[in-house]
């Protein structure tokens, strides 16, 4: 009885294909459940000939058939469902660029904030030798100071010993 129903023995609500037998264990599933397996794939070969490719969910074989095998009905749910998986791979595309142009931003923006960085450095390098050169020239000038004051010292009559 049970082999008259012909009933997919997966979802047990669609009658199975007659183009989905397993070529190794000859078990049979539907349509439906064959677009649902993560091995399904629509394969084109060189000669334009397509091919529904498949892991038979019983033993694991793969099974390639051809889409001349399927009937009208069985090739637009084929259609329907390549279709869907196209918008969705078009979807994810569009995620995809999405994240790339948020990633080519953010990327901009770090390098904008690195550039800033790089002249902030250089600006304070910059500041810094300003410094030390005045530092240096302070400490001449100091030294220059010192050296008239103690000259004046000695001058007015004070010993030189006690400022050397
Ligand atoms: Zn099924
Ligand atoms: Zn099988």
């Amino acid at each position: 009885m049970m082999s008259e129903t012909k009933e997919c023995l997966i979802c047990n609500n669609n009658n199975y294909s007659d183009n989905l037998h397993c070529h190794i264990c000859k078990k049979s599933i539907c349509l439906n459940c064959c677009n649902k397996l993560e091995s399904r794939k629509s394969v084109m070969i060189a000669d334009q000939e397509i091919f529904i490719k498949y892991n038979c969910p019983y033993c694991r074989n793969e099974n390639n058939k051809h889409i001349k095998l399927f009937n009208k009905k069985e090739l637009l749910e084929i259609y329907k469902n390549n279709l869907i998986c196209y918008i969705n791979s078009y979807k994810k595309n569009k995620n995809y660029d999405f994240n790339l142009n948020i990633l080519k931003n953010y990327n901009n923006t770090l390098q904008n904030e690195l550039q800033r960085k790089n002249e902030e450095i250089n600006r304070l390098s910059e500041t810094l030798k300003h410094v030390i050169n005045t530092n240096k020239n302070n400490t001449v000038n100091y030294e220059k100071l010192l050296n008239l004051y103690k000259n004046c010292l000695v001058q007015n009559g004070y010993n030189k010993k006690y400022y050397q």
